[in-house]
């Protein structure tokens, strides 16, 4: 497995994730990389020469941080890494899991955690990030800025269909089945791409009669998210709004500090990341939440087959939470290291497979 603890809190937040892998008796070896800021103003280097090549040969799965320093301007490097590795690997799901694990992390009221357990699946290659368009007459009057949303039938297809699947094979916190997905779009306004989302989805839910298929205008499920998120159990959408859905989404959950992310291509080595970005203005002081990495990582062993090792991560961060050992932004008193270690040392005590 590799791990790039890349930037900022990754820095922070990666080491606790990895001390909880290695409590969990998870049967893996881990193999950091130096991907980052740092190594970029050191060399120059932001992916080296066959790395995305080399880590889909040569791992099962990659364990990330995230990736923005102050210090690079153009961001370049957090683009050809994370971006890099999202495009060029293929990794087409986004999975984003939404779960509430106390009441108390929740800014709704009479939300119970039993309310918000939904998940949400981005399309991670396509729309608005593939950066295409332009910029004519620039820095004058007359200035035209384009920027395209690429949809393709290929991307739209297979990402409804992951969707599908992933309602088959996956139950909520509570064991009932995962049965409603609601694809979510503005083909109101967007009506090409939008058209085509509709089309697609409509006849790939045709094969899938068990589920029940969903549609919301994105502006719509804003407002439904925060009035009533029982509602909730999958939802697909594209890129964008996939971004901007789930940090409304983590609100629900505690905040960024909270939540867990996979990228996946079914079939290939896959990369998880906390949502959270390298947050510069609370770096290098131990007060990161960790809780997103480690989830993360749970997440990320529960991929590669390890749901008993997965289950203990999960069991002990959420009593973590039902104690208050936790950082400041949830309501503790613990630092990033000390609610790693806190994790570490209940995972290591909840016994042997
Ligand atoms: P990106 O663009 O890379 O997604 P961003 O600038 O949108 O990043 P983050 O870097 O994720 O946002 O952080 C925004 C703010 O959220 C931080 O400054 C911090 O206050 C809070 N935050 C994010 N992650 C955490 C965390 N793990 N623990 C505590 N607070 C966090």
């Amino acid at each position: 497995m590799a791990v790039i603890p890349g930037d900022g809190i990754g820095q922070e937040v990666i080491p606790q994730a990895v001390r909880v892998i290695q409590a969990s008796g998870a049967n893996v070896e881990l193999t950091g990389f130096d991907w980052g800021a740092d190594r970029y103003l050191r060399d120059g280097v932001t992916v080296p020469a066959d790395g995305f090549a080399m880590l889909g040969r040569d791992y099962d799965a990659i364990l990330v941080g995230a990736f923005g320093d102050p210090r690079v301007k153009t961001n370049i490097h957090a683009k050809e890494i994370l971006l890099g590795m999202r495009f060029k690997m293929d990794l087409y799901a986004n999975v984003r899991p939404i779960r509430l694990l106390d009441a108390a992390l929740c800014p709704l009221k009479g939300i119970e955690p039993k309310d918000v357990d939904f998940v949400v699946l981005r399309e991670n290659t396509e729309g608005v990030y593939t950066d295409a368009g332009g910029v004519f007459k620039q820095g004058t009057a007359d200035e035209i800025a384009i920027q395209e949303d690429i949809n393709t039938r290929k991307g739209v297809e297979r990402i409804i269909r992951y969707a599908f699947e992933y309602c088959e094979k996956h139950r909520k916190a509570d064991g009932s089945p995962r049965n409603k997905l609601l694809m979510c779009d503005k083909s109101n306004a967007m009506t090409h791409a939008g058209g085509l989302w509709q089309r697609v989805f409509k006849e790939v839910s045709g094969e899938y009669l068990k589920i029940t298929a969903q549609h919301m205008y994105v502006d719509a499920l804003c407002m439904q998210m925060v009035r009533d998120p029982r509602q909730f159990d999958v939802i697909v959408t594209n890129n964008m709004f996939g971004d901007i859905i789930t940090d409304l989404a983590a609100g629900l959950q505690g905040g960024l500090g909270m939540a867990a992310s996979g990228n996946i291509h079914p079939g290939r080595t896959s990369m998880f990341e906390p949502v959270h970005g390298s947050a510069p203005p609370i770096a290098g002081k131990n007060i990161a939440n960790p809780f997103g990495a480690i989830l993360t990582a749970a997440m990320m062993l529960a991929h590669l087959g390890m749901t008993a090792e997965a289950a203990k991560i999960e069991a002990a961060v959420l009593e973590a939470v039902r104690q208050k050992k936790t950082t400041q932004d949830i309501g503790g008193k613990l630092g990033t290291k000390e609610a790693g270690e806190w994790i570490e040392e209940r995972v290591s005590k909840s016994g042997a497979n």
